[in-house]
């Protein structure tokens, strides 16, 4: 196996186990021994996967995991924890974490599920690319309209991808609403356009790293909106 490991864990033994193993097998380990060492690796590097303990010094592993996925970030993340509580596992898996395996594990397991978050990190990145949409850390599909939002992974609606390729493959220049309700509505129908501001509000909050402050669906003063890659 190839592909490259965050490990953030702050027991040595746990650690030190983990490394060698996942060396051992081929894959490249950065190890982050708390919290905020853990973080900024996370966000200013890339990686196939993380190994996130939930009981960490400074910052713990579920505060970690939800600021991970608020930002956008869907490199794959498998919570390692020493609870075995249903309720620990559930919140790390409505947070937006991947896996969920309690200590103590097995190396073979654990292995195998590392291999199993890797294989779908670099499977996702070979999708064809004139049908998927980078609109910062999100993505969408428009042969299927799945989409990685912030929200996590959902499907759009028909009108909201149809909207959302509109404005991408326009990139650059600014359209008008009524331009927009021709191309995605069509002339048959006739919502207002305050229809195409609701939806405008909608890929927003979807897919901009900050909703109030759209750095790639910008509007453009008295006619509509413009797409920034
Ligand atoms: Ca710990």
């Amino acid at each position: 196996m190839s592909g490259k490991v965050l490990l953030i864990e702050d027991e040595e033994l746990v650690g030190t186990m983990v490394r060698m193993n996942l060396e051992s097998v081929g894959y490249q380990v950065d190890w982050a021994r708390d919290g905020q060492q853990g973080l900024d690796l996370a966000r200013t590097d890339s990686f196939d996967a993380i190994l996130l303990d939930i009981s960490l010094p400074g910052i713990n592993g579920m505060e970690i995991l939800s600021q991970l996925r608020t930002q956008g970030l869907a490199t794959p993340i498998m919570m390692l924890t020493a609870q075995h509580e249903v309720s620990t596992k559930v919140k790390a898996l409505e947070n937006g974490a991947d896996d969920y395996l309690a200590k103590p594990f097995d190396v073979t397991e654990m292995i195998a599920r590392v291999g199993a978050l890797v294989r779908r990190a670099q499977s996702d990145r070979v999708l064809p690319s004139d049908q998927m949409l980078q609109i910062g850390a999100c993505w969408l599909n428009l042969d299927t309209r799945q989409a990685l939002t912030n929200e996590g992974e959902l499907t759009l609606g028909e009108k909201e991808a149809a909207l959302l390729a509109l404005l991408y493959r326009a990139r650059g220049k600014a359209l008008s609403r009524s331009d927009i309700l021709e191309e995605v509505w069509g002339m048959d129908v006739s919502p207002s356009e305050r229809t195409v501001d609701n939806f405008i509000l909608r890929l927003r909050k979807l897919f901009e790293p900050d909703p109030d402050q759209p750095r790639h669906i910008v509007t453009v003063r008295g006619l509509g909106y413009r797409f920034h890659p």
